[in-house]
């Protein structure tokens, strides 16, 4: 196998969006090794291959986030500072999930609920939200672009749909022209950024309203968790986007512009 890298953002409403930002000192890993973690969960794949030598770093990533990358049988780990002290089974569930995601396996359903249990659990997700908050100093543009105002949009928009009951919520510009990541709601940061892209005269209004008054939904129906399933679009929130007036004309224009024949928003 040649070199592979991939990055795994775990449980991430914030995508793209996530810039990691190295804060603190790393801590010591205390007790077994998590790279024994590791060389357990690799030996168990049964892959006919010599086992990695793993080296675990933890980080001080904003939010949740694991990654691992492989390169001449050595492979670097890096896995948020969140998870440090967690359990060791906790590790192994993760380092299978991770090697799973690397070898293109899939990962048994035990430890992908051994994970997700612990990564639900409420003094977990405060840390990880705090995490975000202290470290995820989103990159932004002012809201005031060139060509539209995301300010004034919110509040036409918050006046009209939503009784002007939605909070107030910080906005701007991405800072990439990103074309796959056109907006998103980071409710860590009660944030919602659009892509610099349509801050531009061929974009046309409705779709910039479209796209802000997708994001402002997520604010207004929340992520829902059903189990270890997370909804976040759930059918009501589908539907409210539906009711929005300028819909039609919105999607043809957003196809038009990605050259795409269905479009859905994330
Ligand atoms: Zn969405």
């Amino acid at each position: 196998m040649g070199q592979r890298a991939l990055t795994w953002f775990v449980l991430s409403n914030m995508g793209q969006l996530t810039f990691p930002l190295l804060l603190a000192e790393p801590p010591e890993p205390a007790g077994p090794s998590p790279g024994d973690a590791f060389t357990r969960a690799f030996r168990r794949m049964g892959l006919r291959r010599a086992v990695p030598d793993f080296q675990v770093e933890f980080r001080s990533f904003a939010g949740l986030r694991s990654t691992i990358r492989l390169r001449e049988n050595q492979a670097q780990v890096r896995v948020s500072d969140v998870l440090a002290d967690a359990p060791l089974l906790v590790h192994e569930a993760l380092a299978e999930i991770l090697l799973a995601q690397l070898f293109r396996r899939r990962p048994s359903r035990e430890a992908r609920e051994c994970y997700l249990a612990y990564v639900f659990k409420p003094a977990v997700r405060l840390r990880i939200d705090e995490a975000r908050r202290q470290r995820g100093k989103k990159q932004l543009l002012p809201p005031r672009g060139r060509h539209y105002d995301l300010e004034e949009i919110f509040a036409a928009l918050n006046r009209k749909f939503f009784n002007g009951e939605l909070p107030a919520a910080r906005l701007g510009w991405s800072r990439k022209r990103s074309r796959r990541t056109l907006g998103n709601y980071d409710d860590a940061h009660q944030t919602i950024t659009i892509t610099r892209w349509f801050d531009a005269p061929s974009v046309s209004p409705d779709l910039v309203e479209y796209v802000v008054f997708h994001e402002m939904l997520h604010m207004r129906f929340p992520t829902e968790r059903h189990g270890h399933r997370r909804v976040v679009h759930s059918s009501e929130f589908r539907k409210a986007e539906k009711e929005f007036p300028k819909y039609e004309s919105a999607i043809r224009h957003l196809k038009r512009l990605t050259d795409r024949r269905s479009v859905t928003l994330d």
